[in-house]
């Protein structure tokens, strides 16, 4: 590359997101390079706030634009009740069913030793610190109706057994192999009554 410093920078970056090669990337750049300064602050604000605004609850691992959460900061909800999911998403859809009250955990992700992903690599070593003190009495693991998320749910079971805190599992009829942010609301509804202890 024989260009000055600030423009190969700029190509480098536009390289790195999705779809974009050298060449769209060098395009991009120069076309940066013949914009009004104002609007390129404004486009680089707006990259900037996106990110800065959106983070990861502290508490629960949800996303969200205020830590702790909007959940996790609600004082009228149970909190004895943990509800464990796997992504955002999911909790999302448990909200959309306007029946559960507690708290949720969002692991970000499920066990996959296919992929070495393991328990350590998502949520859990959270979990276990936020079950510390005894004021969580049942942990409901709502985690995909498929493999991993099988394998997830019967993981942190047997690492909550000796705590002797409740763990149930949502019944089943639950679309098998599916993700709960599509199952509709009266099935997940029929789910979360029909949990069953593990
Ligand atoms: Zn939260």
């Amino acid at each position: 590359m024989y260009y000055p410093e600030p423009i190969s920078k700029l190509i480098d970056n536009f390289t790195k997101l999705p779809g974009i090669g050298p060449k769209t990337a060098t395009r991009l750049a120069f076309y940066v390079l013949d914009m009004e300064e104002e609007s390129v602050l404004e486009f680089a604000k707006a990259l900037v706030n996106a990110k800065r605004q959106l983070t990861y609850c502290s508490i629960c691992g949800h996303i969200t634009d205020k830590d702790p959460c909007i959940i996790c900061s609600d004082q009228r909800r149970d909190q004895t009740v943990l509800c464990v999911v796997q992504e955002s998403k999911d909790l999302i859809a448990m909200e959309k069913m306007r029946e559960y009250t507690g708290l949720y955990h969002v692991l970000q992700g499920s066990i996959s030793p296919m992929e070495g992903i393991g328990p350590e690599d998502i949520n859990i070593p959270s979990l276990l610190k936020r079950l510390q003190d005894d004021t969580v009495q049942e942990v409901i693991l709502a985690t995909n109706p498929n493999i991993e998320g099988e394998a997830t749910a019967m993981y942190i079971s047997k690492l909550l057994k000796p705590s002797g805190i409740k763990t149930t599992r949502l019944a089943h009829g639950l679309p098998v192999g599916g993700d709960l942010e599509y199952a509709d609301e009266v099935t997940l509804l029929k789910a979360m009554e029909g949990r069953r202890e593990f």
